[in-house]
């Protein structure tokens, strides 16, 4: 089954209106392969959601970083998925290793967040971590809580790969995401195996991009301090 290429931009806790317009503007006149081949998506911090949701081309889409476990109400600091349909933003990306490191989100959390917002109508990038102990732990409460994966886009990350310059090589990533992709077909069942983009993330750049992505299990990207940089932020969005 073919998966089209899914290319992610995680700014993180980065930018200033200014910048973010910059980068908005350099990807607007970008020239790219038809939505039908790849599919772009840029998550700004919350902030800034609205504005590149209203400057960015509409064949692009706007992801957030996080939110609520479950419906919203008294949970100060937080957002609601509700909240995201209702500010028609499309996606989100859940349980990125920061945040299971930094603020102590436990793979079960993740489990159900992904779950909730799935369950609204938010597609979820959902990010799993680095040894096959918390690949396989944290693939399962997804595997559990999830009905519907089409919405779903799972993100291998190795932690020690996140910001460091260190990437994996095509090789490593290929044999992890084949893995992933045998693990989805024994706990979840095959037609998902088959189709859920399983994509990488940690130090991809414009120079390391397309061999990664000429892997067979290697369906796009998620790109941290990269997607931030005018000079690299075109070059991933292109498959081989
Ligand atoms: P990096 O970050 O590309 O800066 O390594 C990737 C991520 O954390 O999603």
């Amino acid at each position: 089954m073919a998966r089209k290429f899914f290319v992610g931009g995680n700014w993180k806790c980065n930018g200033t209106a200014e910048e973010v317009k910059k980068i908005v503007t350099t990807l607007n006149e970008a020239e790219v392969p038809s939505e039908d081949v790849v599919e772009v998506v840029v998550s700004p911090p919350f902030v800034f959601l609205t504005l590149v949701k209203s400057l960015l081309r509409s064949d692009f889409h706007v992801a957030a970083q996080n939110c609520w476990v479950r419906k919203g109400g008294a949970f100060t600091g937080e957002i609601s998925a509700e909240m995201l349909v209702n500010l028609g933003i499309p996606w989100v990306i859940i349980g990125h290793s920061e945040r299971r490191a930094l603020l102590n989100e436990s793979n079960e959390f993740v489990g159900d967040k992904v779950a909730y917002a799935v369950s609204q109508g938010v597609k979820v990038i959902a990010c799993i971590g680095e040894t096959l102990e918390q690949r396989e732990p944290g693939s399962t409460p997804i595997a559990e809580k999830v009905t519907n994966w089409e919405n779903v886009v799972l993100a291998y990350e190795p932690v020690w790969a996140i910001g460091t310059g260190k990437v994996a090589t095509p090789a490593q990533a290929q044999e992890v995401h084949c893995e992933l992709r045998k693990w989805l077909n024994d706990n979840v069942n095959s037609e998902v195996a088959a189709s859920t983009r399983i994509i990488y993330g940690g130090s991809v750049n414009g120079a390391n991009c397309n061999e990664l992505a000429a892997q067979p299990d290697v369906d796009g990207f998620l790109v941290g301090g990269a997607s931030l940089k005018i000079s690299d932020v075109l070059s991933f969005i292109v498959p081989l």
